[in-house]
């Protein structure tokens, strides 16, 4: 990858993030839906300050990791100068990584196991925080792949609940990649619906427009802003 530069085309400039923010106007647009709705999570794995920046000049508030170790690594100190900055934790968690997380993020989106649930609640306790909270749904029930099993869904989120006494906000999928994500992202608003959950983290650069018209709250996007990774 070439160092940034000056060139408005370089994948650093902040025109991937105008060119996301129009697709998402147009979405909501044809889904007669209220752009204020859907939350844009900039995703910045992979990516540093000095391409992280730009996106933060443009105005960007929103973003989005997926390992606790590397936004420890480089969120500090972009939070001690931009405090408003909003960071979501998209990737698997471990339960020993639960301290960490629930210290840095203010919403995680991989909730998906009773380890995970115990770890989190303990944790929101003692560091008094109340982080936005997700249950990943493994709608393609992919055997590698995060998240709770469609028929399992519901059983543990009343466990969650009942259980754990934490908070959920909504679901969060990421289809399989050789799948259409429509009927993934309609199964996810299903599950959601049905248990009373008002937000859907769904959508990644390929398929955010996608999400949109099937009722995605947060989408998560990354290449189509950032560049390839
Ligand atoms: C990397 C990642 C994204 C963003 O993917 P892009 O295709 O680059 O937009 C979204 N969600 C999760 C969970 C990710 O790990």
């Amino acid at each position: 990858m070439t160092p940034s530069s000056t060139s408005p085309l370089t994948p650093h400039s902040p025109n991937g993030l105008a060119a996301v923010e129009q697709e998402i106007a147009r979405a909501c647009k044809e889904a007669r839906r209220d752009p204020a709705s859907v939350t844009l999570i900039a995703v910045s794995k992979t990516f540093e300050a000095d391409a992280i920046l730009p996106i933060i000049g443009a105005g960007k508030r929103v973003f989005g990791e997926n390992r606790v170790q590397e936004a420890k690594g480089k969120w500090p100190a972009l939070m001690q100068d931009y405090p408003d900055t909003v960071l979501h934790l998209i990737g698997p968690l471990q339960s020993n990584k639960a301290k960490e997380a629930v210290a840095l993020f203010h919403a995680i989106h991989s909730v998906d196991r009773p380890s995970i649930c115990e770890a989190l609640a303990k944790e929101i306790k003692n560091q008094n925080k109340a982080p936005e909270l997700f249950v990943q749904i493994n709608t393609g029930e992919e055997p590698q792949k995060a998240g709770v099993a469609p028929d399992e869904a519901d059983a543990f989120l009343a466990a969650c609940r009942d259980k754990y006494g934490l908070t959920i906000s909504g679901l969060m999928c990421i289809p399989p990649v050789d799948d259409a994500p429509a009927p993934h992202f309609a199964l996810t608003a299903k599950i959601a619906a049905r248990n009373g959950l008002t937000k859907l983290s769904m959508g990644m650069s390929a398929d955010f427009a996608v999400a949109i018209q099937m009722g995605a709250t947060h989408v998560r996007v990354g290449s189509a802003i950032f560049g390839a990774r």
